[in-house]
């Protein structure tokens, strides 16, 4: 395979880099170390990488302002995904302004520097996820339109309303937050390098893009948009830039096979709907475009290169779809399709497609999982015990922990790490005090760490090694953050309801009517047996309290700012009592060990 195209593309158009290429925050902690990453991937691939994930890595490590087209720059480098800015009649159109406020200002300064000190006078979020819109506070104040896919606002918080701590954590692990910088640590997970750490912002759109074929012209650049829910997020567009010929695919097509499903879990995706979008977006912009660019990674120019790169990634998809399902038909449960299944040689050789991000493995079982769930069908699987009481019984089967770690040295030697680390995790769930066999263990998961081609494994593997190793780290990442305020009333009590201690909660019952004066809503809460239900426009019957407030009333009260001035009838110790069934939510639990 030649390695030329992607490197000439991710070069092409350099106008200038961030120098020096490190964002801080207002205290002065660096939130981004652009020459850090490049310094560590300038050289040659270290015998703890492998090589095509170091490849990925340093493309992904070029930083700076590039043009795309006329009129059309990106900021790479500068964060885990793309600025793109588009120049307007009187200024500047942002598209997917980074994940932190202090990196998408850096880049937008960049920018600035080199082709003027001209206005944003629109925003694009082209998807809900956080590294498209989260720096958006640092180009603009809120006030010029913003365009994004309908659903956009739902999604961009829903998903991390639920399930967001235990989410949050296993990004930690995914992302390899608390891993160092350098050959034994983190070196970038195929999608980019690294998740920038500053501060996440998030302003609703005001422009909604509702259906495939709308046409916006914001500051004279005429857009033509493509909606395509439900691929690589629920709400996402691919856009043209007619007049321009350039092509914005969005996360839809990017220079790696994507995740089907993120392992720091998340609900599955469908590589069936994505597969047909992306044959939509063959159909309707073949031909129009002479350079195609995304949110990650670097443009693909001239027809058949890009006409090539999408059909290939479109193939990809339906592949993993159709086949895992062909096999699942016949009988393979996940693990075993995940080892059954190979590329065609055509996919397997495009750089594109590597499993850099998502893996070839994973995404198998992702499928199966959309359409089978958890259960294999075998009722032995159906009813096991939890991993320590499991673990206890193999080790007592094996001989005691001493027995497990000379059958995992065997294994070892034989280099099936994988099997060595099913043994040792047995051993470690059996016995966590036991530092021989965290040690072990810590040194199989480091073996399979370097030998990864996805860099999400690596980071896992790593990860784990170091939780082994030290104990839980604490996950720097937050996913949710800054995001209360924009939870709707209904998402806020969904987010008590699920916090609800219920064995301590089951024995009462407190009836509540919440009326929203600015909303013009009113809900009623009722806690019995345990679960807090929640309705909009309360039915009639007397609640043991009414409470009538405003929603940043009540983000105040579950902030712990006291209940003053809130017009209230009925006892409204009420609201302590509720208050003290809620459980709270650990951001660092354990993971590789009990
Ligand atoms: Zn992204």
């Amino acid at each position: 395979m030649s390695n030329a195209p992607d490197f000439d593309n991710a070069d092409r158009g350099f106008v200038a880099a961030l120098t020096p290429g490190v964002v801080t925050a207002s205290d002065g902690r660096v939130v981004w170390d652009a020459d850090g990453w490049a310094a560590l991937l300038a050289g040659e691939c270290p015998d703890t990488v492998n090589p095509s994930l170091w490849r990925q890595g340093q493309l992904c490590s070029r930083q700076g302002l590039y043009e795309v087209t006329e009129g059309i720059y990106q900021v790479r480098g500068l964060d885990i995904s793309n600025m793109t800015i588009v120049e307007g009649d009187t200024g500047v159109i942002v598209i997917d302004p980074l994940l932190s406020v202090e990196t998408a200002a850096a880049a937008l300064g960049l920018y600035r520097a080199h082709r003027g000190d001209r206005p944003v006078t629109a925003v694009v979020y082209s998807h809900s996820h956080a590294d498209h819109f989260g720096g958006v506070a640092g180009v603009t104040d809120g006030t010029v339109p913003i365009l994004a896919p309908v659903g956009f606002m739902e999604h961009a918080v829903a998903e991390n309303v639920y399930a967001g701590t235990a989410m949050t954590r296993r990004a930690g692990f995914m992302y390899g937050a608390t891993l160092p910088v350098g050959p034994a640590g983190q070196i970038g997970f195929g999608l980019g390098l690294a998740s920038s750490t500053g501060t996440v912002s998030l302003f609703p759109p005001t422009v909604h893009i509702t259906r495939t074929g709308q046409e916006e012209i914001i500051d004279g650049v005429r857009m033509l948009f493509q909606l395509t829910p439900g691929t690589e997020a629920p709400a996402e567009m691919n856009f043209l830039f007619p007049d321009h010929r350039a092509l914005c695919m969005a996360e839809n097509a990017t220079h790696t096979m994507h995740n089907v499903l993120t392992l720091r879990g998340a609900l599955v995706r469908d590589a069936r709907i994505w597969s047909r979008y992306l044959t939509e977006a063959i159909t309707l912009f073949d031909g129009r475009a002479d350079v195609l660019f995304a949110s990650h990674h670097w443009p693909t120019w001239g027809h058949d290169d890009m006409m090539r790169f999408l059909s290939e990634q479109r193939d990809l998809y339906a592949f993993l779809h159709d086949q895992t399902l062909r096999l699942l038909n016949q009988g393979h449960t996940g693990t075993e399709i995940a080892e059954m299944i190979q590329l065609p040689p055509a996919l397997d050789t495009a750089w594109h497609a590597g499993g850099y991000y998502g893996s070839l493995s994973h995404n198998v079982k992702a499928v199966y999982q959309r359409y089978l769930g958890w259960f294999d069908g075998n009722p032995a699987n159906l009813w096991q015990h939890p991993p320590v009481e499991t673990a206890q019984r193999y080790v007592d089967c094996l001989g005691g922990v001493d027995a497990v770690l000379t059958h995992a040295r065997g294994y070892l030697d034989e280099g099936d790490l994988r099997f060595a680390a099913q043994l040792l995790q047995h051993a470690v769930f059996a016995d966590p005090d036991r530092s021989d066999a965290r040690e072990l263990l810590a040194q199989v998961f480091e073996r399979l760490a370097y030998g990864a081609e996805n860099g999400i494994w690596r980071n896992f593997y790593l990860t784990g090694a170091q939780e082994l190793r030290h104990g839980p780290n604490a996950t720097p990442v937050d996913l949710g953050g800054g995001m209360a305020a924009v939870l709707s009333v209904e998402q806020i009590f969904d987010t008590l309801a699920i916090r609800v201690d219920a064995p301590k909660a089951w024995h009462d019952t407190i009836v509540i009517d919440w009326t929203f004066t600015e909303l013009g809503q009113s809900y009623r809460t009722t806690l019995r047996n345990g679960v807090l239900l929640q309705q909009q426009d309360p039915p009639a019957g007397q609640p043991d309290l009414s409470l009538i407030l405003t929603k940043p009333d009540l983000l105040g009260v579950l902030a712990g700012s006291g209940l003053g001035g809130i017009a209230h009838d009925g006892d409204i110790e009420l609201l302590t009592r509720l208050a003290g069934y809620l459980d709270a939510p650990d951001p660092s639990f354990t993971i590789v060990t009990p």
